[in-house]
């Protein structure tokens, strides 16, 4: 027998290094008219590194106990930030101390405890500050403005609520993000969004690059799936690509969703109706024309 086509999609969305989990998921990626991207480990490689520590006045930290400080908080963290961090601390033989009570929150940042502090590390705008001194708060925001103006995402560490520094991570590009973008609008005829929890700033440096105009930063991972929800609320179809826990409920939500493989969180693969094996960005346009082709073979 002939094999359906559908199923030949499916085998030859296979040779382009994409898993996709059934026939009806290749059926719907046709279908998709509007794109939304995660930036960190989707449009960007998702191999962040560590490229500023800058120690707070007053916190009697220097650099290498700063790094210590947020490597070990940072140790059981699967987020490509925590990864950076950890791989920085190692590169130096920084040697991280074992630490208790860890806690990830998706979008924000971890939390764990060492010789009985609280040690936070996470997003400069999602963390509760306890700092009554003027002077420290300006100067600790000072830093972060400095570190996103210079593209950097800016993440601050804390202890027992008082910002004691800042580190600087710089992502790069993904070498084929540009030229998937270009491509999935033309499939479309609407530029792809931009759906991040890392700041504006950053975001906006990022998008304008690549040729993304609609940028929803700053965003939780629910608020994501709002952002999916709306759109397909006015009767779009929506296709989310993600790779990280955060972007497991905003998969989840949309018409169709994607997870890159190699860096994506066991989350993500999972809620996801494919998979990108091979690390390709430029994969995705290639399966929304696979899933189209096969569906005028199948009508
Ligand atoms: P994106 O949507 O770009 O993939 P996330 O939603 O994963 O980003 O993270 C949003 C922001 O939350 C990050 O830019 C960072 O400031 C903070 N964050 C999340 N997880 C961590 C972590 N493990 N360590 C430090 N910061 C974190
Ligand atoms: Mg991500």
């Amino acid at each position: 027998a002939t094999m359906p086509p559908l199923l030949s999609a499916i085998a030859n969305a296979g040779r382009h290094g994409v898993l996709v989990k059934s026939a009806v998921v290749m059926e719907r990626l046709g279908q998709v008219d509007t794109v939304a991207l995660d930036k960190t480990g989707t449009l960007t490689e998702g191999t962040p590194r560590l490229t500023a520590i800058r120690p707070l006045a007053g916190s009697g930290l220097d650099q290498e106990a700063l790094l210590r400080l947020a490597a070990a908080a940072e140790h059981p963290s699967e987020h490509p930030l925590g990864r950076a961090v950890v791989d920085a601390a190692r590169d130096r033989r920084t040697e991280a101390p074992t630490v208790r009570d860890f806690t990830a929150t998706p979008g924000v940042g971890v939390t764990a405890t060492l010789d009985g502090a609280t040690i936070t590390v996470g997003a400069p705008a999602r963390l509760p500050t306890a700092l009554d001194d003027a002077d420290a708060a300006a100067h600790a925001a000072r830093t972060v403005d400095e570190l996103e103006g210079s593209g950097h995402t800016a993440v601050l560490v804390q202890r027992d609520g008082v910002p004691v520094g800042v580190l600087g991570i710089a992502d790069r590009l993904r070498p084929d993000a540009t030229a998937t973008i270009t491509a999935l609008g033309h499939l479309t005829g609407a530029t792809p969004m931009l759906l991040t929890g890392d700041n504006p700033t950053t975001a906006a440096r990022l998008a304008a690059e690549v040729g993304i105009t609609d940028v929803r930063a700053g965003l939780l991972p629910q608020e994501k799936v709002t952002a999916v929800r709306n759109a397909q609320e006015t009767g779009r179809k929506v296709l989310v690509v993600g790779d990280g826990v955060n972007d497991a409920p905003a998969l989840a939500a949309a018409h169709t969703g994607i997870a890159m493989g190699r860096a994506g969180s066991d989350l993500a693969l999972e809620t996801a109706d494919a998979v990108i094996v091979r690390d390709e960005l430029a994969a995705v346009p290639t399966v929304v024309a696979l899933s189209r082709r096969a569906r005028r073979l199948v009508v």
